[in-house]
């Protein structure tokens, strides 16, 4: 029964979002350019800290189209549900959908099987099997998601579990990283200690895993650093926003517009000289057929141009991009200190505060310093800006 499985082929009736059949060998998928970003898409929103609820709607709200309407698209797949239907139907998703795919294997390349049997040999409906019965194949096709990304998330949906059970010890759940490896940091409890407390370490150190370093810090210790640093930016924003903004842009209001108008002018020169060339390109053109130009101060006059029009190109396109990217910066840095005004001044950390200001936090190795103090660096990166201090 198992051994058809053993290559890791895919056999379900349609391709996995983001993958297509590969014509070319039976049971292999290939990444399908024109539907993977909507897997991107979804893990992203997940790192950033949204649960499976929050996704559905930013995918509902974005119109982005459901794997249903893909298919249909594509094979006319249940044009019973889709043909006709009102535009809603093709953005659609459901939670359950959203969360499938967070967990599905195949976007590491993996193949799983056996995740469904018929309820008996005559009622044929499909019922979900245990997780040990699951047949799993590493490998077999291309990875849209890397496996660390993969596992973040993991740790993020079941740091939401685990929250729903004890809401005190799980807030920093997907967030919380090691600074060396990048992997996420595991929670642990000292029970030894007359009043136990949590710690987290490096989850590459430990359960017999010595690829780096222990990384250990103290859950109270974290918690009270955190807790300081978001109480410091939300007293300064309350305080000076505009100050506030200056410094995450690095940069003050009127230097912006400053240099916003430079560059829109610059642009617009540009933009203005192109236009000019391409009228000498015609009027040249002209020219030359009418015999009123030789043919080597055409080649000469051409080749200048041409240069000259290339490089206009590479100026604009790069101004383009510097006014994208500043006006970007500008709406991002406003972001966050709109969501940060959005909670008051936090007497205490949750998992939803954290996830909405906090992109992720770096635990560095504890050193001692030259008078012997325990000295640990924590890099908090803002969801956003980035890094502020
Ligand atoms: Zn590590």
């Amino acid at each position: 029964m198992h051994t058809r499985f053993a290559n890791g082929a895919h056999y379900g009736a349609y391709a996995p979002l983001g993958y297509v059949k590969d014509p070319d060998k039976k049971g292999h998928l290939l990444i399908d350019e024109d539907t993977r970003w909507i897997v991107e898409k979804i893990f992203s929103l997940a790192l950033q800290g949204m649960g499976a609820a929050k996704i559905t709607h930013a995918l509902t709200v974005e119109k982005v189209p459901t794997p249903g309407w893909l298919n249909y698209q594509k094979n006319g797949t249940f044009a019973n549900i889709y043909a006709g239907a009102l535009p809603e139907k093709t953005y659609a998703w459901t939670i359950a959908q959203v969360k499938s795919i967070l967990k599905d294997e195949t976007y590491i390349g993996n193949s799983v099987h056996n995740k469904q049997t018929n309820v008996s040999f005559k009622d044929k409906r499909k019922v979900r099997k245990p997780q040990e019965e699951w047949w799993k194949v590493e490998g077999t096709h291309e990875a849209i998601i890397t496996e660390e990304d993969f596992q973040t998330v993991q740790g993020m949906i079941a740091g939401r579990r685990r929250q729903k059970k004890d809401g005190t010890t799980q807030v920093f759940a997907g967030l919380v990283k090691c600074a060396d490896c990048g992997w996420s940091l595991a929670y642990g409890m000292n029970r030894q200690n007359k009043s136990p407390y949590g710690y987290y370490h490096c989850s590459k150190n430990g359960q017999g895993l010595r690829q780096c370093s222990m990384h250990y810090i103290r859950y109270d210790v974290l918690y009270a650093y955190v807790l300081s640093r978001l109480q410091h930016w939300f007293k300064e924003v309350r305080k000076d926003e505009d100050r506030i903004l200056q410094q995450i842009l690095k940069s003050s209001g009127s230097e912006r517009d400053l240099a916003r108008k430079k560059t829109a002018s610059e642009l617009k020169k540009a933009q203005k000289r192109q236009s000019e060339i391409d009228t000498l390109f015609s009027r040249m053109y002209e020219d030359r057929v009418a015999g009123k130009i030789t043919e080597r101060n055409f080649t000469m006059l051409s080749d200048k141009y041409q240069t000259e029009q290339e490089m206009l190109i590479q100026t604009i396109d790069s101004l383009q991009q510097q006014l994208t990217q500043d006006t970007q910066e500008t709406a991002d840095a406003e972001k966050w200190i709109a969501l940060i005004k959005q909670y008051a001044s936090p007497a205490e950390l949750t998992s939803e505060l954290l996830n909405a200001l906090i992109e992720k936090i770096l635990v560095h190795e504890a050193v001692k310093d030259e008078d012997g103090n325990r000295v640990q660096e924590v890099e908090i990166y803002y969801r956003f800006i980035g890094k502020i201090d």
